[in-house]
């Protein structure tokens, strides 16, 4: 069975859905996204993302396609076209279609497409391999543009070296995951990631996890870190939307404390499941 997926006000199934090939999105990559976990059929972390959609077309001079109540019930719409019960919600918005010009079109109404994708997302984890690997992304890393060219060619390097993923650096600092956010807990049981600037991605797991983290009493640094600081650190993990809170286990071939996944982590990863399920709608 195909999905139904939704674009520009219509329910289609995927192999009937279409968009211009003078779209922005497509010719510019003028647009911008959200993944958005669902879980027990419910959406996850709704208000984060919405907020951060909104400033996202904001700082690149786009508004919202739709109302954000009108927005909700299309996601709610495709779980239930789709019967989803655990997965994401892939949503995109472009500045529309125009004639190729570098310059923004004026009044073009944007492109809005959503889909769904099931995944088990409860699963017990086994973590993840990294490399580190320059960071080679524009500036505007806070703007969860659909660029993904960079990102999908470190991912690449990762795949390359028989790894997951990678933890890209700049300036001698790693940002973050390809698509995720950083952590490391130090000998102390300080958790240390990365403070939010243009240099990484807000995060909606990452603020919801670090809001967690300070309801345990956990100690937290919010600075940049080092690839040697997470080869010696006790553990080490990412968050993001669909994988929650995940271990790394190895870091540029070197095994962070004992290997497997660590108690905090996995900890944060039961009580992040915990309190998104009773907060989802
Ligand atoms: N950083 C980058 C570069 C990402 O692409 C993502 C998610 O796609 C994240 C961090 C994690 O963000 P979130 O927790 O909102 O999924």
């Amino acid at each position: 069975m195909s999905r139904i997926v939704y674009v520009n006000g219509e329910y289609v199934p995927e192999e009937e859905a279409k968009v211009s090939i003078f779209d922005r999105g497509f010719l510019f990559a003028d647009a911008v996204y959200e993944v958005t976990a669902v879980l027990d059929g419910k959406i996850l972390e709704w208000e984060g993302h919405v907020n951060r959609l909104e400033r996202s077309l904001g700082e690149l001079g786009m508004t919202m396609p739709v109302t954000r109540d009108e927005l909700l019930e299309i996601h709610r719409e495709l779980i239930r076209r789709n019967t989803l019960d655990q997965g994401g919600i892939y949503l995109q918005v472009t500045r529309g279609v125009a004639d190729r010009d570098f310059a923004f079109p004026k009044d073009t109404p944007e492109t809005l497409v959503l889909f769904t994708q099931a995944r088990n997302l409860t699963d017990p984890k086994d973590g993840i391999k990294v490399i580190s690997a320059p960071d080679i992304r524009w500036q505007r890393r806070d703007i969860k543009t659909v660029q993904l060219l960079a990102p999908s060619m470190t991912k690449m390097l990762a795949k390359k070296a028989g790894k997951d993923d990678a933890w890209m650096v700049e300036d001698g600092y790693v940002t973050e995951g390809t698509s995720n956010n950083a952590y490391i807990v130090t000998e102390d049981g300080t958790i240390v990631t990365r403070n939010l600037s243009n240099s990484i991605l807000h995060g909606i797991t990452r603020a919801a996890v670090l809001k967690l983290v300070a309801e345990q009493g956990i100690k937290l640094e919010e600075r940049p870190f080092t690839v040697e600081e997470a080869k010696k650190a006790k553990e080490a993990f990412f968050t993001a939307a669909t994988a929650f809170v995940c271990s790394v286990l190895e870091v540029d071939n070197v095994t962070i404390g004992d290997g497997k996944p660590g108690p905090i982590a996995t900890r944060l990863n039961d009580i992040y499941i915990e309190e998104a399920r009773k907060a989802a709608i």
